[in-house]
């Protein structure tokens, strides 16, 4: 059995908790026993969103394949797989308890757009289909792998991630919406952390939350001609900025191999694939 003091499960070279306490997920803070035993209590149902429109339903295989090591192992999961090509998606057959859903949606010709109109779908799917199926969700960049354990300690009401280019920048360097014009606008003495835009979650309610305002902020801004620097990425940091995230997740599980692993960085849970951005992106 385990058995834990003050000072263990703790960790001095990085942050834990911010300052509205809610914890940030890093390697050696969390006892994944204790955990698995309370999920399994509540026989918690995740739902895992990943959109592959055009070519990017060539990351598919692989990023089912990586998770099907690593992602909430021995819990139940819906892949909910998002496709405007739902016959280039084999078959795939998981073991009990688990299940691909294929959900066809239209592409948009711009990459940006299809980036930043998987909040709208995101959000009409949680209040259709997901609300009924699944506890939480977990929503993620398809172009991605899994390298090694993604568990239940990232669940929460509402969670995002660090990302992976800014863990160390200071608030006057992250990429935020600087135009007043914008929505997604955030003064240059606000902001706490900068958030990856693909890796969120939470419940099923509160991402349909997160996720309506982002596509109507996003809506607001194409009728006012404008798009947000980072697309989706932007509004989600407007977001959290007013609606603070139960839970953070540390670069661990957002990572790519083309930074300098830093020496607190104990794991790479899920790193990005290289892509050739062109080629990718247009059809
Ligand atoms: N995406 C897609 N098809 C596209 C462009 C984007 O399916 O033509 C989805 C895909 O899930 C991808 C995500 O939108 O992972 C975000 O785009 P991308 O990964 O290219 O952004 P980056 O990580 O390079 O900022
Ligand atoms: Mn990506």
């Amino acid at each position: 059995m385990y058995s834990s003091t003050i000072l263990s499960y703790r960790r001095t070279d990085v942050l834990m908790v911010t300052p509205w306490f809610a914890p940030i997920v890093w390697d050696g803070t969390y006892n994944i026993d204790i955990l698995n035993a309370q999920f399994h209590q509540r026989n918690v149902r995740v739902g895992l969103t990943v959109f592959a429109i055009k070519k990017y339903t060539v990351f598919l295989q692989r990023f089912i394949e990586t998770a099907e090591k690593f992602f909430m192992v021995g819990h139940k999961v819906n892949y909910y797989v998002f496709t405007d090509r739902p016959n280039d998606i084999g078959n795939i057959s998981l073991p009990e308890g688990r299940k691909v859903v294929i959900l066809e949606v239209p592409s948009y010709k711009r990459w940006q757009e299809v980036s930043m109109r998987r909040m709208e779908m995101i959000r009409d799917y949680s209040q259709q289909r997901f609300i009924h199926e699944v506890d939480f969700l977990v929503c993620v960049d398809v172009d991605m792998r899994f390298s090694d354990e993604v568990g239940v300690e990232i669940l929460g009401d509402v969670f995002g991630t660090l990302h992976p280019g800014f863990y160390a920048a200071s608030r006057d360097r992250f990429t935020y919406e600087r135009r007043k014009q914008s929505t997604a606008y955030i003064p240059p003495d606000e902001g706490d952390f900068y958030y990856a835009g693909g890796y969120f979650g939470g419940t099923v309610p509160e991402v349909y939350k997160l996720t309506n305002y982002c596509h109507n902020e996003m809506l607001t801004d194409k009728r006012n001609g404008i798009e947000a620097i980072w697309h989706d990425e932007s509004y989600l940091n407007k977001y959290f900025l007013y609606h603070k995230p139960t839970k953070i997740l540390s670069p661990e599980y957002l990572w790519d191999n083309g930074y300098a692993v830093p020496q607190f960085l104990k794991r790479r849970r899920f790193v990005a694939v290289p892509k050739n951005h062109n080629e990718i992106r247009n059809k």
